[in-house]
């Protein structure tokens, strides 16, 4: 029958579930459930936002060349080779879309970020869940699944909800043994936590199937302003280029997280204090019997006994105006992801998990 009808997948996306960010009748609600920066962003970035107001009717710059020299000089790389999107979503979807589409295979693993599988049907494609081992990613495991209809790869590293990380040289050997067609994409999204860390990006550089995506939703405290990047060889970013729209950023966006970048110190502090104070959280965490994977992000990854016990400690936390976010959608029921927030909501969830362990339902 002929009508209307969405693009083949469209209507297989899950459509993709927030952290919360309030509960009904409390007014001070402790967020930690979307892995935000809570020290919020730069001084730096707050001011380039309250410069960039007076140039709110001019087109903002096509090619962001400035926001990609920032980028390239603080990493030590080619500033050619970077493309900017709208948040690092924007670009994991640009490469959907250069890349895969219908009949091509995408592979994302089991715990992996929601938005690999929405993507790939996004474009008509496969999204191919692979198994995880003890929620770390598995090359070997994702090496299995490969086929000649394998198009795309995304790993997150580390890893969301998940927290764990695997190393470069697992990452490389991964990378070598794609089928030639496949893309390895290496979402860093919390890549500036792990000190001495580049995200993968000399591994980019050396290899010709590796693209690397950033943010600074995350540690850069500016998830509401929607800014993101890539880094890969030349000629996929110019293939990415053709996708991206010529304004997808604003020159709000682009003034913050210039100014963002270049505030090293800030990012240091902010690094220092989430390693402090996960540390903390996790071993307060352990002490009232609640483990966790050692984290290499800014949130940990809290395993319960039972889905059930998980999910009373989570409306006991909302009741006390403490927001984390339930994972049962990323196929860890038992589990709740906690963002490192600052020195006195670490205390407060810490408190409240042991008084729910001790009995308090
Ligand atoms: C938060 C997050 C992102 C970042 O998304 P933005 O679009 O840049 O805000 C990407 N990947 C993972 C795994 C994340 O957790």
């Amino acid at each position: 029958m002929a009508g209307i009808e969405p693009q083949p997948g469209i209507m297989d996306i899950s459509l993709y579930v927030g952290g919360k960010s309030s509960v009904e009748g409390v007014s001070n609600v402790i967020k930690l459930s979307s892995n935000e920066n809570p020290f919020g962003p730069s001084p730096a970035a707050q001011e380039a936002v309250r410069r960039a107001v007076h140039e709110l009717h001019r087109y903002p710059s096509t090619d962001h060349a400035q926001l990609r020299a920032a980028i390239a000089e603080t990493h030590g790389l080619d500033a050619a080779r970077v493309i900017c999107g709208v948040g690092s979503d924007e670009v994991l979807q640009f490469i959907c879309q250069a890349y895969a589409g219908p009949g091509d295979e995408v592979i994302h693993t089991e715990h992996g970020f929601a938005m690999y599988r929405i993507l790939a049907h996004a474009v008509g494609a496969t999204p191919v869940e692979v198994a995880e081992r003890e929620r770390v990613v598995s090359v070997d495991n994702i090496l299995a699944a490969c086929n000649e209809r394998t198009k795309l790869v995304f790993i997150a590293n580390p890893n969301n909800p998940t927290g764990t990380m695997i190393g470069l040289a697992e990452i490389e050997r991964l990378a070598t043994n794609l089928p030639e067609q496949a893309i390895l994409v290496l979402d860093g999204a919390y890549a500036e936590y792990v000190e001495g860390y580049d995200g993968g990006a000399r591994l980019v550089e050396s290899r010709d199937n590796v693209v690397m995506t950033r943010t600074f939703s995350k540690l850069y405290g500016l998830g509401g302003m929607r800014v993101g990047w890539g880094y890969g060889p030349q000629e996929i970013v110019d293939v990415l280029t053709r996708v991206r729209q010529p304004f997808n950023l604003s020159n709000v966006a682009l003034a913050a997280a210039e100014a963002a970048i270049r505030d090293t110190a800030y990012v240091e502090k902010s690094r220092e204090e989430n390693t402090r104070l996960r540390a903390w959280l996790a071993e307060a965490l352990a002490e009232h019997g609640v483990p966790s994977d050692a984290s290499t992000a800014n949130f940990v990854l809290a395993r319960f006994a039972s889905p059930e016990e998980a999910g009373a400690c989570d409306t006991y936390l909302q009741a006390q105006g403490i927001l984390v976010r339930r994972v049962t959608g990323y196929k860890l029921p038992a589990a709740l992801r906690i963002t490192v927030g600052d020195e006195a909501s670490c205390r407060r969830v810490a408190h409240c998990i042991g008084l729910f362990k001790a009995g308090a339902r």
